[in-house]
């Protein structure tokens, strides 16, 4: 580019030598030059901008959920953490059970403040105080089954669909620059010893990293009785609310409800195994593996039709969108007398 106007300004000044120009016409036609010269190069960069944003997107195949595997590699680390586990599930049980016997009706609302940690290595993963108060509101019509879109259960599911009544309310937003751009599992995002933003009262605060984790995954989450330390869930910018930088498969925000579930205590709604893994929970179908995309209905699996709009399947954004009423029981389990999130409504 800088040859051309070179090679210009040699053929305009050949024309002054020959006289045939003026002074003020040979720099009113420089300018001109030079004008159109500065708008090539904007384009030009604005180009290599629009190309730097694609690639990084395209570089991520989507893995809806790691949470499970994370938990694999907690268990190993961690060998008190099963006990705790069962600890956890116990309780959970007996709650269902006096639910069942009308003897508890823990129902009131329960509202979570939030923090959310913005981990970025880029303007793009900074992403805006809109796009974050997007993920919040997405979260609470998801738990109170105000979501617009929960219309569209069939019949065979919809008197299942449950209003979890809990609310997410955001109490901070805590920004970090950093040079790493890919995060891993491995938690370091949550210490600041690492480069990333230390947990914030985990005992009464959702804590929400929003971190580039690398390797095309949406998010994980850790369930409760896990480390305090680490306590919360993960997503990846481009996965993270309705509007700013999201990803259009995964711009719902769903995986922030996906993974609120396995923070209170949700499992993928096939169990994570063969048609006999249970979730836990009795009125979601048996399934033997996840489904993806937008599945159309029936999709059957294990004799009965899979529920592949619930939260906690893999499913896109728009084609998910009920929690059960025995997930309700589950969630709002950790919550109740000696459960593992008692804290928050003390
Ligand atoms: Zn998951």
């Amino acid at each position: 580019m800088f040859f051309v106007l070179r090679v210009c300004l040699n053929m305009l000044l050949k024309l002054r030598e020959m006289k045939k120009l003026t002074i003020p016409s040979l720099i009113i036609i420089f300018l001109f030059f030079l004008s159109s010269f500065n708008q090539e190069k904007k384009n030009y960069l604005n180009s290599l901008q629009k190309v730097k944003a694609s690639q990084y997107a395209a570089q991520n195949q989507p893995i809806r959920c790691r949470t499970m595997e994370v938990l694999q590699k907690h268990l190993a680390n961690d060998p008190g953490l099963k006990s705790k586990m069962k600890i956890i599930e116990n309780h959970c049980e007996a709650f269902i059970k006096r639910q069942r016997e009308n003897t508890d009706y823990f129902q009131k609302p329960i509202t979570i403040s939030t923090v959310v940690h913005v981990v970025y290595s880029n303007i793009i993963e900074n992403i805006s105080d809109a796009q974050i108060q997007s993920q919040i509101k997405v979260l609470n019509q998801d738990f109170t089954k105000t979501n617009p879109d929960v219309v569209n259960t069939p019949e065979e599911f919809s008197y299942l669909a449950a209003d979890i009544k809990i609310r997410f309310e955001l109490d901070s937003v805590i920004r970090v620059p950093s040079k790493r751009p890919l995060w891993g599992t491995d938690d370091e995002m949550k210490f600041s010893t690492k480069g990333g933003s230390n947990v914030v009262s985990p005992s009464t605060h959702l804590n929400i990293w929003v971190c580039n984790i690398g390797g095309g995954i949406l998010g994980y989450a850790q369930f409760p009785g896990d480390n305090p330390d680490t306590d919360g869930i993960v997503i990846s910018p481009q996965y993270f609310g309705t509007r700013g930088y999201v990803s259009p498969r995964f711009k719902n925000g769903r995986t922030a409800t996906h993974e609120v579930g396995h923070w209170l205590n949700l499992r993928h709604i096939w169990g994570d195994g063969n048609c006999n893994q249970d979730d836990f929970v009795e009125d979601t179908p048996a399934s033997d593996s996840p489904n993806f995309g937008c599945p159309i209905y029936p999709t059957a699996h294990c004799d009965s039709n899979d529920m592949t709009m619930n939260y906690m399947d893999y499913t896109n954004d728009n084609c998910m969108y009920m929690f059960t009423e025995g997930q309700k029981a589950r969630m709002r389990a950790v919550f109740a007398k000696d459960g593992a999130r008692v804290s928050f409504i003390q």
